[in-house]
């Protein structure tokens, strides 16, 4: 299978929120501030479409089956919860460098999210960013 790798931002301050200095599978990884029972922490998602690999600060004890509130590492805004997932919990959304978003569950474990284009140009763009590297 392909991988794609993900470029994103947040929708509310546009700072890229891959992480040069966090890599997961040699690709640099999407840096959150989140939120779990009163704490809170960073926390890296894997920027390849697809893998689910995180890192995760102990601390934060994030169980699965945990909602967990995002936040913009730069700005500090909570990213847009922009639905609900089938497991009840908000699903959140950034915005992907070559135009589209990327929607993800807050839920630990869950994975129902995925990538929309809303102009077929932004699919172009991802596709041909993805060709460079
Ligand atoms: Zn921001
Ligand atoms: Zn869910």
């Amino acid at each position: 299978m392909r991988k794609y790798f993900i470029e994103a931002k947040c929708a509310s301050c546009h700072t890229k929120l891959n992480d040069d200095e966090t890599l997961i599978k040699g690709k640099p990884a999407l840096k959150f501030i989140v939120e779990n029972k009163g704490h809170k922490g960073y926390l890296w998602l894997s920027s390849i479409y697809g893998d689910h690999e995180t890192i995760e600060p102990d601390e934060l004890n994030i169980l699965p089956g945990d909602v967990v509130s995002f936040f913009c590492p730069h700005c500090r805004k909570p990213l847009p919860v922009v639905d609900k997932c089938y497991c009840k919990a908000g699903r959140v959304k950034i915005e992907l460098i070559s135009g589209g978003g990327l929607v993800f569950c807050t839920r630990k474990g869950c994975y129902y999210g995925g990538i929309s284009f809303s102009d077929p140009d932004d699919l172009d763009n991802f596709l041909g960013l993805n060709k460079k590297t």
